[in-house]
């Protein structure tokens, strides 16, 4: 069994919470209502899995699985850039790329390879997300040996198809049960390739729901898997997000304020 790597947030209060960042060979879900940054949050992961060891990541790619047509290639331009000087530098220096931080031609290069080292797939219904998923498996095996292999796999959002699909009362054991599969399935390639696995969950903002206990995700919490990482994102004042760490099973629940701007999420 390989060690697990650790995928830093590059926020020293989130990564501390999480014991120094998302890991690998493990399921990291992160619930919240609309706009509470989940999209966000998987957008920031599949640009810092890919700097260095050295720098809070993986040297790795990355998949995202894209069920709500959420991901956008200007937020990781954005997020590439708004990087620490440092960290763009020793990146740049990593995948051979001459300049430096002030250099136009040099930035552009690094933005266009780590968008080439992301994998986006658009998932048009449960169905297909769940072959997605399988075909996550290939991609990762296609790589496992090279210098860029695949170390983190974000699926956004993780529930919106299974929810939309099966509806009612009547549908709920099909749905958990279809659902515990798919993930039961990520949770095999994180294994077996050492990957990180993110999805995401929304919850109700709605207090008159059945489901309006903001700290439920709707459907319930998926597996009580022990590998399974749960965190729960809120919004504060403004641009400021907490982060608060659920039932993890080696980390003491606690919380950290994060915040969303132009460069990415940053403390
Ligand atoms: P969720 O996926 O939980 O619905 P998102 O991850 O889409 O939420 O987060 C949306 C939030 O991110 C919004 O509050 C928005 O203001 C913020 N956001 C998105 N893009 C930018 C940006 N370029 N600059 C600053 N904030 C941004």
């Amino acid at each position: 069994r390989e060690q697990i790597g650790k995928l830093s947030l590059l926020i020293d209060t989130a990564d501390t919470l999480l014991g120094g960042g998302i890991e690998t060979q493990s399921i990291t879900e992160f619930y919240g209502e609309f706009g509470s940054g989940k999209s966000q949050i998987t957008h920031q992961l599949c640009v810092n899995v890919q700097l260095p060891k050295d720098n809070g990541g993986l040297h790795g790619r990355a998949i995202f699985i894209d069920t709500e047509d959420t991901f956008r290639p200007d937020r990781i331009d954005d997020m590439v850039r708004g990087l620490p000087d440092e960290v763009i530098q020793a990146t740049m220096i990593d995948r051979g790329i001459d300049g430096d931080v002030d250099d136009a031609a040099a930035l552009n290069e690094l933005v266009d390879h780590v968008l080439n080292h992301i994998h986006v797939a658009k998932g048009f219904n449960s169905a297909h997300q769940i072959l997605l998923s399988e075909k996550a498996r290939e991609l990762a095996g296609k790589y496992a040996d090279t210098e860029w292999p695949v170390q983190v796999i974000c699926v956004d959002s993780l529930t919106a198809h299974f929810r939309a699909e099966y509806i009612g009362r009547g549908k709920l054991a099909e749905r958990q049960q279809k659902l515990n599969k798919h993930l039961h399935d990520l949770i095999q390639l994180a294994n077996l390739h050492n990957t990180a696995i993110v999805v995401t969950n929304q919850v109700s903002s709605n207090p008159d729901s059945f489901f309006g206990d903001p700290t439920q995700p709707i459907g319930g919490h998926i597996l009580g898997h022990s590998s399974t990482v749960r965190i729960y994102l809120r919004k504060s004042k403004g641009n400021k997000r907490i982060v608060r760490l659920v039932d993890a099973p080696n980390l003491p629940d606690g919380e950290a304020v994060i915040r969303i701007v132009e460069p990415g999420l940053k403390s």
